[in-house]
């Protein structure tokens, strides 16, 4: 059995009032006991943000871009600065210990900590990927839900966060169940004025011809640190990509699509609200193959 690994960061952040200057950054804990204060803002708000990160063989893949998300979602919700290099050292450490692993993940959870206490907590879980061979193989099928916010939600209303990666994740759980009843695997959100955002836990890529298209970070979606991976296979293979803002349209022009994401990486939809949509099962196969064999 693959190991089940948790560390607890002793100081996440360098502002962390009583923070020890030196000593070990994390401590090993036991997956199976409570770690956490019951009053951890965390798990009674919401009140944190998260990242999850693939490995590779004990290689974490993409770690400066999910550690800059980390520090990015972190400030949106104005809590401490985390402290980078310790998340670092964190992950990497709980990545060796599962170097044996072909596919597994790390997931790094920091919350603003105990209410009233001044100090945000900080821990990483990390195992073995489930087995997404056959979705990356005979993909998905996505029902189209509205968000709920318009286009431009960023700008009329920050405080609604979207774009931050935080812990308040019920609404995406619930979106996933109303795709369940509706016979579909995953959701696709559109904007409640028309504009395709992303999934729930994924970016959306369109492949058009020679193009490959996602949809615009200031719409409100979360910058993907596999997205701007396959963005750089899909140029190194001669093809173009680009950031746009796109209404439904685009779901019906396109040749491909896929959904995006850590540790599943690109799921090919193969339908939209029922209707059946063509997988490009060569380009997917060999993004797969790149995104899994990525070393950071
Ligand atoms: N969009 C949302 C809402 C997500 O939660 C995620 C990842 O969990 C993504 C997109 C994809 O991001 P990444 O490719 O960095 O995992």
């Amino acid at each position: 059995m693959p190991p089940r690994l948790l560390a607890v960061l002793t100081a996440p952040s360098r502002d962390t009032p009583g923070a020890a200057p030196t000593g070990p950054v994390f401590r090993m804990a036991d997956v199976d006991h409570p770690v956490l204060n019951a009053l951890d803002l965390g798990v009674t708000r919401g009140d944190g943000v998260f990242e999850t990160i693939s490995i590779g063989s004990g290689r974490a893949q993409a770690t400066e871009p999910h550690l800059g998300r980390l520090a990015r979602s972190a400030a949106m919700l104005e809590m401490p600065e985390p402290d980078l290099d310790a998340w670092r050292e964190t992950v990497y450490a709980l990545a060796e210990q599962l170097r044996d692993v072909p596919e597994a993940f790390a997931k790094l959870v920091y919350t603003r900590g105990v209410e009233g206490q001044d100090r945000p907590t900080g821990w990483v879980f990390a195992e073995a990927s489930p087995d997404h061979a056959a979705t990356r193989r005979d993909g998905i099928r996505v029902t189209v839900l509205d968000r709920g916010y318009a286009h431009d939600v960023v700008s009329t209303a920050p405080w609604l966060l979207q774009g931050a990666k935080t812990l308040s994740y019920a609404v995406n759980r619930a979106a996933v169940r109303e795709a369940h009843r509706r016979g579909s695997d995953d959701v696709l959100f559109v904007s409640s004025d028309g504009f395709l955002l992303e999934g729930p836990t994924a970016n959306l890529v369109l492949k058009r011809g020679d193009r490959l298209t996602t949809p615009a970070t200031s719409l409100g979606i979360l910058a993907g640190t596999t997205q701007a991976d396959a963005f750089s296979f899909a140029r190194s293979r001669g093809l173009t990509t680009s950031y746009e803002v796109l209404t439904r349209d685009a779901l019906e022009d396109a040749d491909a699509l896929w959904l995006l994401s850590s540790v599943r990486h690109a799921a090919p939809i193969r339908a939209v609200d029922g209707v059946p949509k063509s997988v490009d099962a060569a380009f997917t196969a060999d993004l797969n193959a790149f995104l899994v064999g990525r070393r950071d």
